[in-house]
C-alpha cells in the first residue's frame, strides 16, 4: 500500500507530466503565429529592403525566443521543446511538409525547400532529394519527410547533418541513401572519426541494400540522377571524419552542396564542372567567396545559421544569423553579379527554373 507521503509524490509527478504536456500540445501564441504568417508573405527570391529587414526581424525573434536557462547554463531539449521557437518551427515545418507531399514540379523546373541547419529538400518532375536532413530533436515529425523523399544525401555522419529515425525511416522505404566510403569509430556520446581499424561508415548504417558508399571523386547514377562526390575535409575543431561535397545533376539542374566542408587542395575546385545551378553552402567557411568567383553559381543558398542545439550567441552579432548572410550577400553581389544570393528562413522555398 502506498503512504501518503507517496501517494504526494505521485500527485505532484502526474500533475506536472500534465502540465507539460498540456504546455507541449498547446497552441503557438499569436505573435509566433503572426510572425509566421508575415514570413509567408514574401517572396525569398526578391530581396527587396523589406524583405532584409524580414530576415533581420528573424534573427531578432530567434534570439529572443532562444531557450536558455542563464548565460553559463547550456540548453537543455526539454528547454527548447516547451519553447516558443519550437512552436514556430513546428508551425514553419507543418507548412514545408505538406508542400513538399503536394507540390506538382512541371518539366523545367526545381523547387528547394529549405529544411534545418545544411538540410535542403530539391523536388523535380521526377525526383525528390534530400540533403543533410537533421535532427529530430527539433521537430519529432522531422523523419517524416523520409516519406516523401527518393534520394537522401548525407555529408558526413555528424548529428547536425543525418537523423538516425530518418535514414532507417528512407531505407524502409527503399530510398537510396547515399553517403562517403570510409572506416570509422564510433563511441558513446563523441561524434564518429574516422579510424583505418574501425567500420565501414555503410556498415554503421545498417549494410542495407539502399545504402551507397561514395568514394572520392567517383560519379554514379542513382534513380536518374549523377551524383558525384569530391574529396573534402571537415571544417577545424573537429576530428577527422569521412566528408564530401555531393554534385547532384538532375532533370536539367546542378545541385552542389558544401557540406560543412572544405575540398581538399586550393586546386580542387577546378575538378568542378561550371554550369552549377544551386550553390548550397556553409556561410561559415572561409573561402566561399574565391570558390564562388570561380564557380559562377546562378543561385547560392548560404546554410548552416541558426543552429539550435549549438548553443545560444552571446550576442547576435557572433553569431550564424541573417545579419551575417547579408553581408556576405552584398559581397558576392559586388564582386559576382551574376550569382545571386537568396537566403531562406525555415520553411521557406525558391522555384528556379531553366531560364535562371
Ligand atoms: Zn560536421
Ligand atoms: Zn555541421
Amino acid at each position: 500500500m502506498l503512504n501518503k507521503k507517496s501517494i504526494i509524490i505521485l500527485c505532484i509527478f502526474l500533475a506536472l507530466s500534465l502540465f507539460l504536456v498540456v504546455w507541449y500540445f498547446a497552441p503557438p501564441s499569436e505573435e509566433v503565429r503572426k510572425f509566421s504568417d508575415k514570413i509567408d508573405r514574401y517572396r525569398p527570391e526578391i530581396l527587396t529592403k523589406e524583405r532584409e529587414n524580414l530576415l533581420l526581424e528573424f534573427d531578432e525573434f530567434a534570439f529572443d525566443h532562444f531557450p536558455i536557462l542563464d548565460d553559463d547554463h547550456p540548453l537543455f531539449i526539454h528547454s527548447y521543446l516547451l519553447s516558443d521557437l519550437h512552436k514556430f518551427y513546428r508551425l514553419r515545418f507543418d507548412k514545408l511538409y505538406s508542400e513538399i507531399k503536394n507540390a506538382k514540379v512541371p518539366d523545367g523546373q526545381i523547387k528547394i525547400w529549405y529544411v534545418y541547419n545544411m538540410g535542403v529538400v530539391a523536388k523535380t518532375k521526377n525526383l525528390t532529394i534530400g540533403f543533410d536532413l537533421a535532427n529530430r530533436w527539433i521537430n519529432f515529425d522531422i523523419p517524416k519527410l523520409a516519406d516523401q523523399l527518393d534520394i537522401l544525401i548525407i555529408s558526413h555522419p555528424h548529428q547536425d547533418h543525418y537523423d538516425s529515425s530518418l535514414v532507417n525511416r528512407a531505407l524502409e522505404r527503399g530510398v537510396a541513401v547515399v553517403l562517403p566510403s570510409g572506416k570509422v569509430k564510433e563511441e558513446w556520446r563523441e561524434p564518429m572519426r574516422s579510424d583505418p581499424k574501425g567500420k565501414e561508415l555503410k556498415e554503421i548504417f545498417g549494410n542495407s541494400e539502399h545504402l551507397i558508399s561514395m568514394d572520392e571523386d567517383e560519379t554514379k547514377v542513382i534513380k536518374q540522377a549523377k551524383i558525384t562526390a569530391f574529396a573534402a575535409e571537415h571544417g577545424k575543431g573537429c576530428p577527422p571524419v569521412p566528408t564530401r561535397w555531393f554534385l547532384v545533376e538532375v532533370d536539367g539542374f546542378t545541385i552542389l552542396h558544401t557540406d560543412d566542408a572544405e575540398l581538399i587542395g586550393s586546386e580542387a575546385v577546378k575538378k568542378i564542372p561550371g554550369g552549377i545551378d544551386i550553390f548550397l553552402m556553409d556561410i561559415r567557411a572561409p573561402n566561399r567567396l574565391s570558390e564562388i568567383s570561380f564557380l559562377k553559381p546562378k543561385i547560392i543558398v548560404p546554410l548552416h545559421h541558426w543552429e539550435i542545439f549549438h548553443g545560444k550567441p552571446s550576442t547576435i552579432d557572433d553569431g550564424e544569423n541573417f545579419r551575417k548572410i547579408l553581408s556576405f550577400k552584398d559581397e558576392v553581389h559586388q564582386q559576382i553579379p551574376t550569382s545571386k544570393v537568396i537566403p531562406l528562413i525555415w520553411g521557406e522555398s525558391v522555384s528556379l527554373d531553366t531560364e535562371i
